[in-house]
């Protein structure tokens, strides 16, 4: 253990919401009044014996927690390297999501909150967070933009299907982005009754805090795992990065494991041009967006570029604060790949395993793939954030 780490690394950023320089809250006073109590209800409640018994209960019996952990013999064996899957693809639902959807619906009935609020890229969060309200008695609305909603139909049958209110974003680029905006502005008028479920570490403090508390089981059960099954820690831990939090939810419980390579997979897209990926942490400048600090991917104005990725769920222009940070210290590194990259790995992993990810998943499949090739002895983890159900009309199109 290196406890030089441990004093550096904060898990909590600072009161103001700052991991190092990044995060924080870039609001009006109004909305830094609301957040401030959500952050000391979220604060009070994340070591309480009764909330954390009910979000336990649920994690295990209805979302089917620990989500294995699989070593791949047949990827491992044609690559040369020991492969291991943490498999949130097994997850209720089909993604890491709901670990932190149920918390948030948790939090939201905890504050008396009727209706939650959220937005969505690929679906999975709206999904989540539709399938928490559903299950918590709450109203949902869910914010998506209008390209999204034709590439994941799937998945806004499943959010109507399941009670939510499906509200489709025609600004920009009709992606992530302007998602984010919509749902923000609806939460600035409808703050008294309502709360704002983000689906990522982004945003303002407290919300990149929350999400990475709730998706650190996944981190915290895979070491656990990993030594079980290996008596060893792995080498290096991989997960694809969107807005980060299924690769925070897996990184924090190795932070302090030195010997242990971080590594967070980005989004080339189609290549390196400004608009052709969202390879924030790789590309990014130091910028503001959704009330926060973070690398951001930015256009000759400084705005907030349009990002782009094969899969929705990563094309978002900033980054979790936390990965910034992370990033500042050189404690986690960030990668770049391709939509083809992706592809090859989805397929590749289905063939050889009889596994469907999901196309955000696969960067981090294709990573381990390369990884493996170059560091045949090497034992590798990956988090395998979701499951391909939702990809597969899209990826049969695109074949085409
Ligand atoms: C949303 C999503 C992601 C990206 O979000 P992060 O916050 O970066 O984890 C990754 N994988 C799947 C399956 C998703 O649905």
């Amino acid at each position: 253990m290196n406890t030089n780490l441990q004093k550096t690394i904060n898990i909590l950023p600072d009161n103001e919401g700052f991991f190092g320089e990044y995060g924080g809250q870039f609001l009006d006073e109004k909305l830094k009044k609301e957040f401030k109590k959500i952050a000391d209800a979220f604060l009070a409640l994340k070591d309480d014996k009764d909330f954390n018994e009910e979000l336990n209960y649920l994690l295990k019996h209805y979302v089917g927690r620990p989500s294995a952990l699989y070593f791949a013999k047949n990827l491992s064996n044609k690559y040369g390297a020991r492969i291991y899957l943490k498999r949130e693809d097994l997850n209720h639902t089909g993604a890491h999501k709901i670990n932190h959807s149920l918390g948030e619906a948790l939090l939201a009935k905890r504050l008396g909150k009727k209706k939650i609020i959220a937005e969505t890229g690929a679906g999975q969060h709206g999904v989540a967070t539709a399938t928490a309200a559903a299950l918590m008695g709450l109203e949902c609305d869910v914010y998506m933009g209008e390209v999204d909603i034709q590439k994941e139909k799937p998945n806004v049958d499943k959010m109507k299907i399941l009670g939510a209110n499906v509200i489709s974003v025609k600004d920009g680029k009709k992606t992530l982005k302007e998602a984010v905006d919509a749902a923000f502005n609806a939460y600035l008028k409808e703050y008294d009754t309502a709360i704002y479920a983000i689906g990522s570490v982004v945003g303002p403090h407290p919300f990149p805090m929350i999400v990475e508390h709730f998706q650190s089981v996944i981190g915290k059960e895979a070491r656990k795992q990993f030594l079980e099954l290996t008596n060893t820690l792995p080498d290096c831990v991989i997960a694809c990065v969107g807005g980060g939090s299924n690769a925070i939810g897996l990184f924090d419980a190795f932070l302090d494991d030195k010997e242990v390579n971080i590594y967070g997979v980005e989004p080339l897209g189609k290549g390196t041009k400004t608009g052709d990926n969202a390879a924030s942490l790789t590309y990014g400048k130091n910028g503001i967006i959704h009330g926060f600090k973070c690398k951001l991917l930015q256009d000759e104005n400084g705005s907030p570029a349009n990002a782009y990725s094969i899969a929705s769920g990563l094309d978002y222009p900033g980054v979790g604060p936390k990965h910034c940070y992370l990033q500042s210290l050189g404690r986690a590194n960030y990668v770049t790949v391709s939509d083809e990259q992706a592809i090859q790995a989805f397929f590749e992993l289905s063939k050889t395993e009889g596994i469907i990810p999901a196309l955000e998943s696969s960067h981090a499949v294709a990573y381990a793939i390369e990884y493996a090739k170059q560091n045949p002895d090497k034992k590798i983890l990956v988090n395998l954030s979701g499951r391909g159900d939702k990809d597969v009309d899209f990826i049969i199109n695109y074949m085409k």
